[in-house]
């Protein structure tokens, strides 16, 4: 669809959202009189500027069900996530609701050249969790066959993976990372798997993260994107051209604002993600803040898709880490990292408070081609890597290097960081 029809799409969809949200949802009704708002005042994108945000305390505050705008009986599906702290956030979807989901995860997986002859392992979690059931139901739609593995069992994994003939896995990123570490160690030959694409999200990833998959499971890797509060996975995904990740912005309005001002930059500019969602049912979310920090492009890809382009997140403005006032993204440690091939692509930073200063600490494995009993080339390596991750995050790193496989594996979304700060 061109722009300008997309556009227009867009602005009828997002009025009868808003329409729609008003009546059914007391919570919207609210929030909009409080800004003076009536129901038919939002008619073009551009007035969406005028209507309140929603923000994940929101969805506490209302827990468990005050968000619906249908009753419970349209309901057919719960889900869940867990936050890192307080409350889940619970979200609810009608039968509609669950083939559009099942619709925008046919299309990403389309879009990575998955098609109904191909058999795809999903190995997100099932459960409350949006992963796995999310796959599942782009899989059967698109008319692929799908393997419901879900997480863990990690042996198990490659065993099916291997006979059952899995064209495509579905994953998070670390856990493909993982489960290439663990074909590798159990000797069966890679060709004898039949394995050529991964669509890989739930959890920031970087470019080196990507490359460093590709090779270790002789694959395409590719991103896809969504959150729990939105639909799932599936809310964008990329195409061959692996340059940026096409959103399904005819379901889900993106808007990319300023975090500080909250007020929408230009194209191509770094911001907070905005979404409202046009055609859910069971629970619209309007102005949504995802607090994933990205940018989007407008100017057509070569794959011939007009949707808008994301860019890689670079992670949540939650997950930033201030260190002696210094901001600090684990994605720039993850890139240097890959970038380095003597160490192996797992890493935990220890942050923690100690006389009034912050140490920040790395922990990393380094790998068995480059391990050394000598302790000079073990100060070397310390000292080039931590040399390389000051330049790009402006701060010294006390690099920690651990026994090989002694850093945790993870089976669905890593965790890369322990700030011991927020204990006291
Ligand atoms: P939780 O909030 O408990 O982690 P979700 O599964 O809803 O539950 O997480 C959604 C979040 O995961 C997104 O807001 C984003 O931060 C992250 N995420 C999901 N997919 C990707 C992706 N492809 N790249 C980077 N981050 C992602
Ligand atoms: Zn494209």
């Amino acid at each position: 669809m061109e722009r300008d029809e997309m556009r227009k799409l867009q602005a009828v969809r997002l009025g009868r959202t808003v329409e729609y949200a008003y009546h059914n949802t007391p919570f919207y009704r609210r929030k909009m009189q409080e800004a003076g708002l009536e129901p038919g005042d939002v008619r073009s994108l551009d007035e969406i500027v005028n209507l309140p945000f929603t923000v994940k305390q929101d969805l506490r505050d209302n827990y468990p069900f005050g968000l619906m705008a249908v009753p419970m009986s349209e309901i057919v599906r719960l889900h869940a996530s867990s936050g890192t702290t307080g409350k889940p956030i619970v979200v609810g979807y009608t039968r509609k609701d669950l083939r559009t989901w099942s619709e925008v995860v046919a299309r990403s997986l389309y879009a990575a050249g998955v098609t109904r002859n191909d058999t795809v392992q999903v190995s997100y979690g099932y459960g409350l969790f949006t992963g796995g059931l999310g796959l599942h139901g782009g899989v059967e739609m698109i008319g692929g066959t799908v393997i419901p593995m879900s997480s863990g069992n990690t042996q198990k994994q490659i065993q099916l993976m291997h006979d059952f003939g899995a064209a495509a896995l579905a994953c998070t990123p670390s856990y493909a990372l993982y489960l290439g570490e663990t074909i590798r160690e159990s000797g069966i030959p890679r060709t004898e798997f039949a394995l050529k694409t991964g669509m890989f999200g739930a959890e920031p990833w970087t470019e080196n993260m990507r490359r460093e998959i590709e090779e270790s499971l002789g694959i395409k890797a590719y991103d896809i994107y969504g959150l729990t509060e939105i639909i799932g996975p599936g809310v964008g995904s990329e195409c061959a051209c692996q340059h940026g990740t096409h959103l399904w912005e005819d379901h889900f309005y993106p808007e990319i604002l300023d975090p500080a001002t909250l007020q929408p930059v230009a194209p191509g500019v770094t911001g907070e993600l905005v979404f409202t969602t046009l055609t859910k049912e069971g629970m619209p979310m309007i102005r949504y803040r995802t607090r994933d920090l990205t940018a989007l492009h407008y100017d057509k890809c070569p794959c011939g898709r007009t949707s808008v382009r994301m860019d890689r997140i670079l992670g949540r403005s939650d997950d930033m880490l201030i260190i002696r006032g210094v901001n600090v993204f684990p994605s720039q440690v993850e890139s240097v990292l890959l970038d380095m091939p003597e160490f192996e692509p797992h890493y935990l930073i220890v942050v923690d408070r100690i006389n009034n200063t912050d140490t920040f600490q790395i922990q990393v494995e380094v790998r068995p081609e480059y391990y050394s009993d000598e302790m000079n080339k073990i100060i070397s390596l310390r000292k080039k890597i931590s040399a390389r991750i000051h330049s790009v995050t402006g701060i010294q790193p006390d690099i920690k290097i651990v026994e090989p496989r002694s850093l945790e594996r993870s089976q669905g979304k890593a965790k890369h960081v322990i700030d011991n700060r927020k204990l006291v």
